[in-house]
């Protein structure tokens, strides 16, 4: 039987940075570049981000991470995946989520959507997330992709991937 792997939309699949970014530009004029944000409180350089967040197709227009629509049909093509993204907070964001990946991602059935409000009970053989605090509780594989928010952070309990480059080579 394929291998269960459960797979992070938000800064893995879709680059909600770059989607601040060019909001921030549009909305006061300052341009942020990625490396302002390394290491650092994204509050700091998005003061209106939970406006932002819940501004109506924020998360329908996120702009593709780099490879990741061939990472994940290979992906697919090879274990048995979910996609597992937080999104019961901003309950606008279930429909936007759901029609992207519609979009982008028409191999992927509904039946392979997790839209959760935590990713602690959700079980399987390999997680690839962003976030530290959703990969510590995971009993399996923990997979870290690099974002601003964790370049700087040494994680000995997670293997890290800085692209989708890395994951054919690694999974
Ligand atoms: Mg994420």
């Amino acid at each position: 039987m394929a291998k269960r792997i459960l797979l992070d939309m938000d800064g893995v699949m879709a680059d909600v940075y770059q989607n601040l970014i060019n909001l921030e530009y549009r909305n006061s004029g300052r341009r942020i570049s990625y490396r302002d944000l390394e290491g650092n409180n994204v509050l700091t350089y998005f003061p209106n981000l939970s406006e932002m967040l819940h501004q109506k197709g924020f998360f329908r227009n996120l702009p593709l991470m780099a490879g990741a629509q061939e990472g994940t049909e290979y992906l697919n093509s090879k274990y048995d995946l979910y996609i597992v993204t937080a999104a019961v907070k901003l309950p606008d964001s279930m429909i936007e989520k759901y029609e992207w990946l519609q979009e982008n991602f028409p191999y992927i059935r509904p039946q392979q959507m997790i839209f959760c409000g935590s990713k602690i009970p959700v079980c399987g053989d390999i997680m690839i997330d962003d976030h530290p605090k959703n990969l510590y509780p995971f009993c399996g594989e923990r997979i870290l992709f690099t974002q601003p928010n964790n370049i700087h952070m040494d994680f000995p309990d997670f293997v890290r991937i800085n692209s989708w480059k890395d994951i054919d080579t690694l999974l």
